[in-house]
């Protein structure tokens, strides 16, 4: 049977969200490259957790090329950052352990295929020992602004498999879970209880768009676990970092909540009180980004059951703003607005095109300006963190 034509409302829906998502690309002043320091930082802050992940994973004949994973790996240099981190901190290891030489590292970039991926490979620096031979303990450790890993990118989502069978010894993965898979199809139903009526975000929203939200987070995580099951060599380990939240009621989602429901909701009322943009048009825009509290994550950890949980955690991250100067109210509100639209700005440019976008994020600077004070004392983050292997 043919599908029944639905209105306007589902139209987005049904555009695959994995078609379209990306951060900000390239290195503009909303780009995601130049809007993730406090990412860099609250990744910086977790570092001693990263490496106690890494301590549990057993060490491969250094004949057998080690292969690390960044999944969600974006277009900054964040990534470059951890893989970094992960390759030495491993070669420390093989070091500690009595090996002459380190194996060779191969890393994977993985992201929607969206995913700014030239500005990413343009970041990378040089190999390290690109004149053949292997390269010593020493100089991989030395080889400060140069990589001692392959690299390559992978495009693909997360909630699918991407890499073969047992083929990982390590996977990373930073402030990329809490964004589903897609919206759940009842949030835009009109017909819907789910449905979320004046509202761009589950912040605020009633219990069934909540539900709604949460049940679509437990199945793509399900699924992810599901995949990278496969994929981890016995031994391996999996460290993952996603937004999290306090709060039991899902509707109250934190640092999340303050981002995406409240200026940025209000900027949307905005539109549509000028007449720029009709009730409906906002209603059909959702942000399809969900923090889970700690238990949202455990049950689907315990559920799928091929990990054992060595780590799980929510830990305090901190403001998503990084200003040079607090005291400036402009400042204050630019950096809202471009910490907003360096990771939600395609999809709002994908739903009202880029001229309203444009006045929207105008709009959430205003008012981002004249609450300033209270936003640096009210955003923070939370997050999750874990560390699996394989049970
Ligand atoms: N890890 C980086 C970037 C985080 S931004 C850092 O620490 O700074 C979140 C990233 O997750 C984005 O690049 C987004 O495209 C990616 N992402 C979201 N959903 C995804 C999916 N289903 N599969 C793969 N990547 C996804």
């Amino acid at each position: 049977m043919a599908p029944t034509p639905k209105g306007d409302n589902v139209v987005v829906s049904n555009m695959k969200l994995e078609k379209l998502l990306c951060m900000k690309g390239g290195r503009g002043e909303a780009s995601y490259a130049n809007n993730s320091q406090a990412q860099a930082l609250h990744a910086r802050s977790m570092l001693h957790l990263l490496e106690e992940a890494l301590d549990s994973v057993q060490l491969n004949s250094p004949d057998v090329p080690f292969v690390v994973v960044d999944l969600g790996c974006s277009s900054g240099n964040n990534t470059i950052y951890i893989v970094d981190v992960i390759v030495k901190h491993m070669i420390k290891r093989y070091e500690s352990s009595g090996y002459y030489e380190p194996p060779e590292f191969t890393a994977f970039f993985s992201d929607l295929p969206s995913n700014d991926f030239n500005t990413l490979f343009q970041l990378l620096p040089p190999l390290a020992n690109d004149h053949g031979g292997r390269t010593s303990m020493e100089e991989c450790l030395a080889s400060n602004g140069q990589r001692s890993y392959f690299a390559a990118g992978v495009p693909g989502s997360f909630y699918r498999r991407l890499f073969p069978a047992r083929s990982i010894d390590v996977f990373h993965s930073a402030f990329s879970l809490h964004w589903l898979s897609q919206m759940p199809e009842a949030v835009l139903d009109k017909r819907s209880m789910a449905y979320n009526k004046g509202r761009v975000f589950i912040h605020g929203a009633n219990e069934s768009t909540a539900n709604a939200y949460k049940k679509q987070f437990q199945t793509d995580l399900a699924e992810f676990l599901r995949a990278r099951s496969i994929e981890m060599k016995r031994g391996g380990s999996m460290f993952l970092v996603c937004l999290g939240r306090t709060a039991v009621d899902p509707t109250d989602q934190g640092g999340a909540g303050l981002l995406f429901g409240t200026h940025f909701q209000d900027a949307w009322d905005d539109l549509v009180q000028e007449g720029l943009i009709s009730n409906e048009k906002r209603d059909n825009f959702n942000i399809p980004v969900y923090a889970p509290s700690l238990q949202d994550f455990k049950e689907v950890v315990e559920a799928d059951g091929s990990f054992a949980i060595n780590k799980l955690e929510v830990f305090k991250g901190g403001s998503p703003l990084v200003v040079s100067r607090p005291d400036d109210a402009t400042e204050v509100g630019r950096a809202l607005a471009n910490s907003c639209r360096s990771v939600a700005g395609v999809l709002v440019d994908a739903h009202i095109g880029d001229k309203l976008s444009e006045e929207l994020f105008l709009r959430v600077e205003r008012r981002g300006t004249s609450h300033a004070k209270e936003l640096l004392e009210q955003l923070q983050f939370f997050h999750i963190v874990a560390s699996l292997s394989l049970a």
